[in-house]
């Protein structure tokens, strides 16, 4: 079984990111510039914002962070979102999800400009990634692409089983691994709450990718001899071994299917950190007008 180090891969990646920020804000005196809009005191999502900030001083990115109570209104936030379209300043931005319940997700992620929506949940963006055009591909997804390059996974032909249809990451993951390209060129089945038989399906993956949100869903009777296991899941639950008291798990209990796996990631250090990493890119393609010219 081969480990699939996200930690260590987003390590590689981040450098080479570095190395080519410098090299453009040499050339261009242009300094990549991130913001994140941050609404409520969610922990998780403080944890993910703070987690980003750090990434872009490792890259050279500027960051900032636009916070606002829960209980800002809705009108409000879209007076944040029109600014952060019309600041110049500001190459991409990211809304961080979830919003409070009093605010809809989509309306709010549908105005922003899609040419600074680095997370690629835009209409638009969603739209080209799907018909295969230059687009900024949501971070998650992309991450998981970039773990199959990075280490050379053959995904020509073979039968991908995604768990999971969000728009963020089943949905989005499963249209590009269909599509003709490397990697891609995948067989795609997509489970969800009312597949039936999901043992069966996830069996026959030669691929799967557990985006269910469910701890240690994926055991190890449902995975078959050597396949490749991507484990998106993030929970945070109590354990009497960590200092923190705290530790994290997957959608996939590791200790049963890394016996059965030919690659897995780990949780944490597996996709987490390539989402972030993702993320880079898109803000420097934003920066250098690489996606929309
Ligand atoms: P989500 O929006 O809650 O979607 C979950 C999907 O799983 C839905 O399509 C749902 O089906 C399906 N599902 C739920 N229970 C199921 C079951 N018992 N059997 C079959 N399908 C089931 O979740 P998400 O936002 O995609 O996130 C999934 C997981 O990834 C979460 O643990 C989240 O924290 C994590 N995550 C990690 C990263 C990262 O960077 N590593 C990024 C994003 C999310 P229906 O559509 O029928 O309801």
């Amino acid at each position: 079984m081969i480990l699939i180090d996200g930690k260590a891969t987003s390590s590689v990646i981040k450098n080479e990111i570095a190395d080519r920020v410098a090299g453009m804000i040499d050339k261009t005196g242009k300094h990549p510039h991130l913001a994140a809009v941050l609404v409520g005191d969610d922990p998780a999502s403080q944890t993910y914002v703070s987690h980003k900030e750090k990434a872009c001083k490792q890259v050279g990115i500027v960051s900032s962070v636009y916070r606002y109570p829960e209980t800002i209104a809705e009108k409000e936030l879209m007076e944040v979102i029109d600014f952060l379209n019309k600041d110049d300043q500001i190459d991409g931005y990211i809304v961080q999800l979830p919003l409070p319940d009093h605010i809809s997700d989509d309306k709010v992620i549908s105005a922003i400009d899609p040419t600074k929506d680095v997370d690629g949940f835009h209409p638009q963006n969603f739209g080209r990634m799907a018909l295969n055009q230059p687009a900024y591909l949501s971070a998650t997804p992309s991450g998981i692409l970039k773990l199959l390059e990075r280490y050379d996974i053959q995904t020509e032909g073979k039968h991908c089983v995604v768990l999971g249809r969000s728009h963020i990451v089943g949905l989005p993951v499963s249209i590009l691994l269909q599509r003709k390209a490397y990697p891609g060129n995948c067989t795609v089945t997509i489970c969800h709450s009312r597949t039936q038989n999901i043992k069966e399906i996830t069996a026959s993956a030669d691929i799967l990718i557990a985006a269910i949100g469910q701890q240690e869903f994926v055991t190890g009777d449902m995975v078959k001899d050597d396949a490749v296991v991507i484990d998106v899941g993030i929970h945070r639950i109590k354990s009497d071994k960590t200092k923190s008291g705290y530790k994290l798990i997957g959608d996939v209990k590791f200790d049963e299917v890394s016996k059965k796996a030919g690659y897995i990631t780990p949780v944490p250090g597996g996709v987490g950190p390539m989402t972030i990493v993702a993320l880079l890119e898109n803000t420097v393609k934003a920066a250098y007008q690489e996606v929309y010219q």
